[in-house]
């Protein structure tokens, strides 16, 4: 009895006649990341894509995790396929539902037949499969209006299916059909989730870092490296470029007044980024920024900011309070890696008193003091940018 997937789409239905590009890109996901999990067939028909493993060393279990992180899939069924004979139907329900059913107080059986000659009519065909659960499982009851475990079975053409039950998928749409951007991920906890919510919506990814060894450390690159990672399950591989801002830092503090470092030093990152993205065709630039969070998210500051990019900048946590950013980021498995203790660039040389109200012209003035357009090419020299590759695990 070899259990399959089926994946059921969820807003790609809506899409018209690019509805087959959408759901290629698809698929092209599904394959890449099935092939980390064994040897599987993957295809599709009337909204549904199915999941058969070619042979017995397939972990898929493994494979129904990664599936669970895919965009652009709204639901996987678990199922098997037996022989359309009431005998064998029969006999499948008592051997595969059991663990699909243990610790479950309700559930409710669906019939569906697209072969019309199969002799019991849909509910006929519930009730009887039905019965079978319940004599083998007593203590289960029946729910139709909110079961907790969703019994299918299908007939069809080449078999009978049997579903053990509707597990939600990513939703979302298929990554890279929104194109590609480039995320500030720092070790926060809300630039991670912004990535998420990003690719979520079809954009693929490429991130920058900024770092400022040695007042930032090593532990503190790591860490941004395991966010990249963790996010990776569900953006895919993406290349993350870890860029330093040290000298930029010592520059601005040697130079200009304390209360507009972070300022400055958040239109360096912009214009960095900016470089970046049109060097990795990235149309757009994505930040964790959530108005009001901080004295850099102001819409004032984010007025000062924004200007140094001249692609769209997406702020998907823009209007998240904190505690709603956090559900996300355990929902993902980023908040215990983002709440580890250590320096971001951000946080070393903080003024003391961060302007929540500036003024472009004083900040034009500010940074007039140093020679903006060198300090960003050293910045960017091929040898000083580290490109780490985020291998999806
Ligand atoms: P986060 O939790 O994402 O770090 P934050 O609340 O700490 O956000 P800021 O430090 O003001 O806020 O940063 C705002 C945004 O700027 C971040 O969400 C991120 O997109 C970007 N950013 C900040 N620091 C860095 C960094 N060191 N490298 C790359 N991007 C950064
Ligand atoms: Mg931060």
């Amino acid at each position: 009895m070899k259990e399959l997937l089926l994946c059921k789409y969820g807003e790609l239905i809506l899409k018209g006649s690019n509805r087959r590009y959408f759901e290629d890109t698809l698929c092209k996901t599904l394959r890449f990341r099935a092939k980390h999990y064994g040897s599987f067939a993957i295809n599709r028909s009337q909204s549904t894509i199915t999941i058969e493993q070619k042979d017995d060393n397939c972990d898929l279990d493994g494979l129904f995790d990664a599936v669970s992180k895919v965009f652009g899939i709204s639901a996987v069924s678990r199922c098997v396929v037996c022989d359309k004979t009431m005998e064998s139907i029969e006999q499948t329900v008592r051997d595969y539902l059991p663990p699909y059913l243990a610790g479950k107080k309700t559930f409710k059986v669906e019939c569906k037949r697209s072969d019309k000659t199969f002799p019991l009519g849909s509910i006929e065909l519930a009730a009887e499969v039905g019965g079978v659960i319940l004599s083998m499982m007593p203590k289960l009851k029946v729910d139709v209006h909110n079961p907790e475990v969703l019994v299918q079975v299908e007939i069809r053409q080449y078999g009978a299916y049997i579903h053990a039950g509707q597990f939600k998928g990513a939703g979302g749409i298929p990554i890279g059909t929104s194109g590609k951007a480039l995320l500030l991920l720092s070790g926060g906890i809300d630039s991670p989730v912004a990535g998420y919510m990003i690719a979520k919506r079809g954009v693929q990814l490429e991130a920058v870092h900024f770092e400022s060894f040695p007042y930032t450390s090593e532990l503190a690159r790591e860490k941004v490296i395991r966010l990249a990672r963790q996010i990776s399950g569900y953006t895919g591989s993406f290349n993350l470029h870890v860029v330093s801002l040290t000298h930029i830092q010592e520059e601005l503090v040697k130079s200009c007044t304390e209360d507009y470092f972070t300022l400055l030093l958040r239109r360096y990152m912009m214009a960095i980024a900016d470089k970046i993205a049109h060097a990795t065709d990235c149309g757009g630039i994505v930040t964790g920024e959530s108005l009001g969070q901080v004295a850099s998210q102001t819409m004032q500051a984010i007025g000062v900011t924004d200007p140094m990019s001249s692609l769209p900048v997406f702020r998907p946590c823009i209007g998240l309070d904190k505690e709603e950013i956090i559900g996300f980021a355990r929902k993902i498995g980023t908040f215990d890696i983002s709440i580890e203790p250590y320096e971001d660039c951000c946080t070393v040389f903080t003024p003391r008193h961060p302007m929540t109200k500036p003024k472009l012209e004083k900040v034009l003035e500010e940074e007039k003091k140093l020679d903006f357009d060198a300090l960003v090419e050293e910045a960017l020299a091929t040898d000083k940018v580290e490109r780490i590759r985020t291998e999806f695990n």
